[in-house]
C-alpha cells in the first residue's frame, strides 16, 4: 500500500474543493484533508514497521498509531535534517557533511490540533450550540483548511520524507512484559526510559557498536526489623513517602518515611 500516493490524492481533492470557493464545499475539503493526514500517519508507521506489533497496529486508528510513533521515537514529531559525511578517522565525526535536506514530518501536536479542529466541522452543531445561535464559522474553516493544505504539501514534497536512519532497541519489560521500544539517540549515550504500562524504568546506554544495555532502575531496601533485615528490590519510581510493604521473611510491616540525619 502506497500511503504517500493516497495522501497526495486526498490533498489534490482537498485543493480542488478549496478552489471552488463556496462555503458548502469546505466540509468536503476538510474531509479530504483529514484523510490525507491519516494516510501520512500510516505511511510514517510503515517506516517504523519493525518496531510495531504488526498484528495489532493493522486495526489502529491514526491517532493511536501516532501516539505509538512518539513513544518509540520522541523525535518523531520534530523536523530533522539529515546529513552524511566521510569519517577521516575512525569514530571521529566527519568534518564535511553533505545535507540531504530537511524532513518535515507531520507532528503529533500539529496532527491533533488540525485533525480535531477539522473534525468539529464535519458534524452539524450540537443542539446546545444551535440553541445558542452559534453558526459554523466558514471564514475560520477556510483559513484553517488553507493552512493545513500548505503544510501537507510541504510534508509530501520533502526530499527525505520517511527516512528512518538510526538504530532501535527494545526489550520486554521485566515487570509487566510490555514491549518497550526506543530509537537510539545519535547524540546522547544514555537515556532514561519508562515503561508506559507500569512503574518500571530503565537506564539505557549504548556504544557505537550498536549494543545497548538496559539497566533496571531499582534499589534494594532492607526490612527495618533489626533481627530480620530481609532485602526487597523496588523500582525507583516506587520509592516515595508513605509507601509500605509486608516483609516476606518476618511478615512485619515496613513504611518509607522522610528522615533527617544530624551531622
Ligand atoms: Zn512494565
Ligand atoms: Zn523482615
Amino acid at each position: 500500500m502506497n500511503y504517500t500516493e493516497i495522501a497526495r490524492e486526498h490533498l489534490k481533492a482537498a485543493t480542488e474543493q478549496l478552489e471552488i470557493g463556496a462555503d458548502s464545499a469546505l466540509k468536503y475539503a476538510a474531509l479530504e484533508l483529514r484523510m490525507a493526514m491519516e494516510a501520512i500517519t500510516y505511511d510514517r508507521a510503515a517506516a517504523f514497521k519493525e518496531e510495531f506489533p504488526i498484528e495489532e497496529y493493522d486495526t489502529w486508528q491514526p491517532r493511536k498509531v501516532m501516539a505509538v510513533l512518539l513513544e518509540i521515537d520522541p523525535m518523531a514529531d520534530k523536523d530533522s535534517t539529515i546529513a552524511f559525511g566521510l569519517e577521516e578517522e575512525n569514530g571521529v565525526p566527519a568534518k564535511k557533511m553533505t545535507s540531504l535536506g530537511v524532513e518535515t514530518v507531520l507532528s503529533m501536536r500539529v496532527l491533533k490540533k488540525h485533525y480535531d479542529a477539522l473534525g468539529s466541522f464535519l458534524h452539524i452543531p450540537t443542539i446546545r450550540r444551535t440553541k445558542e445561535g452559534k453558526k459554523i464559522d466558514y471564514s475560520k474553516l477556510r483559513k484553517r483548511g488553507e493552512e493545513i493544505r500548505v503544510y501537507l504539501d510541504k510534508v509530501l514534497s520533502s526530499p527525505v520524507f520517511n527516512s528512518t536512519l538510526g538504530a532501535f532497541s527494545s526489550i520486554e519489560c521485566m515487570e509487566c512484559g510490555n514491549k518497550i521500544r526506543r530509537r537510539i539517540s545519535q547524540v546522547e549515550n544514555t537515556i532514561n526510559v519508562e515503561c508506559s504500562n507500569c512503574v518500571a524504568s530503565y537506564r539505557v546506554s549504548y556504544s557505537r557498536a550498536n549494543q545497548s544495555i538496559w539497566e533496571p532502575m531499582q534499589k534494594e531496601i532492607e526490612c527495618a526489623n533489626r533481627g530480620c533485615r530481609k532485602k526487597i528490590v523496588v523500582w525507583e519510581k516506587e520509592i516515595r513517602q508513605g509507601a509500605n510493604w509486608t516483609c516476606p521473611e518476618c511478615k512485619g510491616k515496613n513504611s518509607l518515611v522522610l528522615g533527617v540525619v544530624y551531622e
